[in-house]
């Protein structure tokens, strides 16, 4: 759930720039950006915040860093490393930095940060994947962007594609409302990278221990499979 929806509309945010959005502020955006194409979400959301905007990236494939970096090549990109990501997704991160010359910043846990095994799926992910982005993003962002799509997995259904998240950042989903084939019709035309796995029946992909392959009209339900987790906790 997002603050968008627990927040009463009027509720003034403060950013650290100075800017100040109240949550019926996000919510128009949100709504105004309907049926524009992402690199429109992404111009905007460039000319807004400047340097305090970043990209998540998980490597997955680079539709996001494709659009994005058409508008703004030195966009910072941050890669959460969690250590137990798949050989392939560290490849395609390597040829994306060759491909696109990326501003990359990897984010990695603590030392002494949870492991899957020892302290299950919802602590290590905190510790392994929120916590480091959380750190990184309230200390240099206002804003960031995410590749989620509301086609990703029911739960992701009303995902808006401007929100405020628990930290009070802007959070910008540019493809929240493209569907599977609009994606699939960008990768094919501007020849995006994408992660090997993906071909080996892997439509969504995470760290080796908690991804299984999954069929494709249920893309993530290979995540965290035979649990009752389905999000990371990222896109709280
Ligand atoms: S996806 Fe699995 S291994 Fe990766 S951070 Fe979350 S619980 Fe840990």
């Amino acid at each position: 759930m997002t603050l968008l929806e627990t927040r009463p509309t009027g509720t003034p945010v403060a950013l650290r720039t100075g800017r100040r959005y109240t949550a019926a502020d996000v919510a128009a955006m949100s709504e105004s950006f309907e049926g524009c194409h992402p690199s429109e979400v992404i111009g905007w959301s460039v000319e807004e915040f400047g340097s305090r905007l970043s990209l998540s990236a998980s490597f997955a494939d680079t539709l996001l860093i494709d659009l994005a970096t058409k508008v703004e090549p030195d966009i910072e990109v941050v890669f959460i490393d969690t250590g137990f990501h798949f050989a392939e997704t560290l490849a395609t991160a390597r040829q994306a930095m060759s491909r696109y010359a990326l501003n990359l910043t990897v984010l990695r846990p603590l030392p002494t940060a949870a492991d899957v095994w020892a302290h299950g799926v919802d602590t290590c992910c905190g510790s392994r994947k929120v916590a480091p982005l959380e750190r990184h993003l309230v200390a240099n962002a206002d804003a960031w962007l995410s590749g989620l799509r509301r086609s990703d997995s029911p739960e992701r259904g009303d995902a808006p594609i401007v929100s405020l998240d628990l930290r009070g950042l802007v959070k910008i989903n540019p493809m929240a409302d493209w569907s599977s084939d609009d994606a699939e019709r960008y990768i094919l035309e501007n020849d995006v990278l994408i992660n090997p796995l993906a071909f080996e029946g892997y439509p969504s992909i995470g760290c080796w221990p908690c991804t299984e392959p999954a069929d494709s009209s249920d893309p993530r339900s290979g995540r965290w499979s035979g649990s009752e987790k389905t999000e990371c906790g990222l896109h709280a």
